[in-house]
């Protein structure tokens, strides 16, 4: 079933989440915002951004960031990490994730706090929707292989109204980098 939803959707989503969590108004939540370094959002912030976008949405978000995926999918800390900053490699696979953080967002030889600092709104819609990428074939009740997003605004079967569950966020970032890290080595190999 595709996502029914548009990155516009979900970047409608976070700000009203970010308005409520925040207290900001929605002038202040552009989409190219940075949540923490320019919205000043906390730690405690964050737990109820996520715990609000899970319930909106009706997704899970990951525990584990594209960092803990990529050196669990190496092996081997040292491709991701140089003396506790990016590996080109490590920016690479953050701008290529569900993130998408721009080349000007994320570089080698940053420390992996301020990419989480320089996450915009943009970059969490973009999260969201690599989630509800991975919806279900088929509505696990009907069969029918169509979404819609639900007037409380999560996905359901355009057929029957089930609600649908998309993979969780960290099975969607685990089954992503093997592709990321193939495409980087190709990268290399051209170079
Ligand atoms: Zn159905």
């Amino acid at each position: 079933m595709s996502n029914p939803f548009s990155e516009s959707d979900l970047i409608a989503v976070v700000q009203r989440t970010l308005v409520s969590v925040l207290g900001c108004t929605p002038g202040d939540v552009a989409a190219d915002v940075a949540i923490a370094n320019e919205l000043d959002a906390d730690s405690l912030d964050f737990v109820e951004l996520r715990f609000n976008l899970e319930k909106q949405l009706g997704i899970v978000l990951p525990q584990k960031s594209v960092l803990d995926h990529l050196v669990a999918v190496l092996g081997d800390e040292s491709q991701v990490y140089d003396k506790g900053r990016l590996t080109e490699l490590a920016a690479y696979a953050l701008r290529e994730s569900f993130f998408a953080y721009r080349v000007d967002q994320v570089a080698a030889g940053m420390q992996p706090y301020e990419v989480m600092g320089c996450a915009t709104v943009r970059n969490w819609a973009n999260l969201c929707k690599g989630i509800l990428d991975g919806l279900p074939e088929r509505c696990p009740d009907c069969g029918h292989d169509k979404a819609e997003v639900s007037p409380s605004g999560r996905p359901i079967c355009a057929a029957c109204s089930s609600p649908l569950k998309a993979r969780t966020g960290d099975d969607a970032l685990a089954a992503s980098i093997p592709g990321i890290v193939s495409r980087w080595s190709e990268t290399r190999v051209a170079a």
